[in-house]
C-alpha cells in the first residue's frame, strides 16, 4: 500500500499533523475537560490578530472573545453537544479580534474521549474564518428585506392611488350625470326642457324615416293661466305647473318624451304612434287635467294641438301645423284637442 508518511517517532508525526492543520484550517483547539486546559494552535492567534500564546490556556479565553449577541446561542449549542442531545458540533459566531473588531468564524468540534460516567473528557475543534461570506450574505439578506419593503410600499402606494383615482372617477361620473341632467331638465317641473326635446325630436325624425314608423306630437297650453297667477299668485301658478306635469308624466309610455316648451306650454313626442292614437292620448290627458283638483276648488283646462310627422317635414313645418291647431282651439273656446 502506498504511504505518504512513514514517521519513525511520534514527535515527527505530530509535527507533520500540526503543519497540515495549519495549512488547511485557520485555528485548532484541544480541550481537556477534566483539567480545564485548552491548547490553541498558532493559527488560531494569527486568525484573530493576537500575538501567539498571549492568552491563558483555559475556556474563559474563548468565552471572553465571543460577541455578546452570539454568546448565549454558542453556549446553548455547546451544552447540547456535550450532553449528547445533538450529535454534531458546528456553529457560526463572531470573535473579537486584537483590533477590537469582530470576525465571523465557523467552529466545528468533536468529542474524542469520554469519562466512565459518559461525560466528555476531551474535545478538539477547528475555527475557520468565514467573515467575507457572512458579510456578503448579510448584505444580501438586508438588500432583500429592503427590496421587499420597497415593493410592499410601492404596491401600497399604487393601490392607494388606484383607489383615489377610482373615487375621483366615480365623483366625476356623478358630476357629469348631474350636469347632463341639469342641462336637459326643466328646474321647476323636473321634466325635459326645450333643448332636450329638440335633440330627441331630431333623433325621432331620423328613426321614423329609417323604419317608416309613425311619429306624432302634441303641444298643449294651459288655458287662462295668467288669470291663475293674477288671482292666486305666482306660487299657486307654479303649483299648477308642477301638478299638471306629474299627472301627465304618470300617464305616458316609457318611450314618450314630455317637455316644457316654455311658460305654460308643453310638448309631448309620441314615437311609433299614428295621429289617430295620438289624438286619443291627448284627449285622455285633457280630461285627466280637467278633472284634477289642484288646490281646494282650483281646476284648470288645457288646449291641445296634435300633428303627425310627414316624411320630408322640417321641424319648423311640424311646429307650424301643431301651433295652428292649438291657435284654432284657443280661438274657438279652448279646452279641446285638434289636429
Ligand atoms: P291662454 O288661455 O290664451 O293661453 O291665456 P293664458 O293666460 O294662459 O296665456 P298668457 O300667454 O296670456 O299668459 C301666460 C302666463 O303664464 C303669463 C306668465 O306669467 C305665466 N307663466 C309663464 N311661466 C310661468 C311660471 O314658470 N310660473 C308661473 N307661476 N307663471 C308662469
Ligand atoms: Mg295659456
Ligand atoms: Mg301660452
Amino acid at each position: 500500500m502506498y504511504k505518504t508518511y512513514n514517521h519513525k517517532a511520534v514527535e515527527a508525526s505530530n509535527d507533520t499533523l500540526n503543519n497540515i492543520l495549519d495549512l488547511i484550517v485557520e485555528g485548532t483547539w484541544d480541550w481537556n475537560r477534566n483539567t480545564g486546559h485548552v491548547d490553541r494552535s498558532p493559527g488560531w492567534y494569527r486568525m484573530l490578530g493576537y500575538e501567539v500564546g498571549i492568552f491563558l490556556k483555559d475556556v474563559f479565553t474563548w468565552e471572553n472573545i465571543i460577541h455578546q449577541d452570539d454568546y448565549s446561542r454558542v453556549m446553548e449549542n455547546f451544552e447540547l453537544y456535550t450532553s449528547g442531545r445533538i450529535d454534531k458540533y458546528c456553529i457560526e459566531y463572531r470573535c473579537k479580534q486584537a483590533n477590537d473588531e469582530y470576525l465571523w468564524i465557523v467552529d466545528r468540534g468533536k468529542a474524542l474521549e469520554y469519562n466512565p460516567d459518559g461525560s466528555v473528557a476531551r474535545m478538539i475543534g477547528a475555527h475557520q474564518n468565514i467573515h467575507a461570506q457572512k458579510v456578503a450574505q448579510n448584505e444580501l439578506i438586508e438588500q432583500n428585506r429592503l427590496l421587499k419593503k420597497g415593493n410592499v410600499t410601492l404596491e401600497d402606494k399604487i393601490t392607494k392611488k388606484a383607489n383615489e383615482l377610482e373615487k375621483k372617477n366615480q365623483e366625476l361620473k356623478e358630476k357629469i350625470s348631474e350636469v347632463e341632467h341639469a342641462s336637459n331638465t326643466d328646474a321647476l317641473t323636473d321634466i325635459a326642457n326645450r333643448r332636450k326635446l329638440e335633440i330627441e325630436l331630431a333623433k325621432e325624425i331620423l328613426r321614423s324615416n329609417r323604419y317608416n314608423h309613425p311619429l306624432s306630437l302634441t303641444m298643449f297650453d294651459i288655458d287662462n293661466f295668467k288669470h291663475v297667477n293674477d288671482t292666486l299668485g305666482h306660487k299657486a301658478g307654479d303649483i299648477v305647473l308642477k301638478t299638471i306635469c306629474k299627472l301627465v308624466s304618470k300617464h305616458l309610455r316609457e318611450i314618450d318624451l314630455f317637455a316644457r316648451w316654455g311658460g305654460e306650454e308643453f310638448v309631448i313626442l309620441f314615437p311609433n304612434l299614428p295621429l289617430e292614437n295620438a289624438l286619443i292620448v291627448a284627449e285622455k290627458l285633457r280630461i285627466l287635467i280637467n278633472e284634477c283638483e289642484i288646490q281646494l276648488g282650483l281646476f284648470v283646462t288645457c288646449s291641445f294641438g296634435v300633428t303627425e310627422y310627414c316624411s320630408g317635414d322640417t321641424i319648423e313645418e311640424l311646429f307650424l301645423r301643431m301651433d295652428k291647431s292649438l291657435y284654432h282651439v284657443k280661438e274657438n273656446g279652448k279646452n279641446r284637442v285638434e289636429s
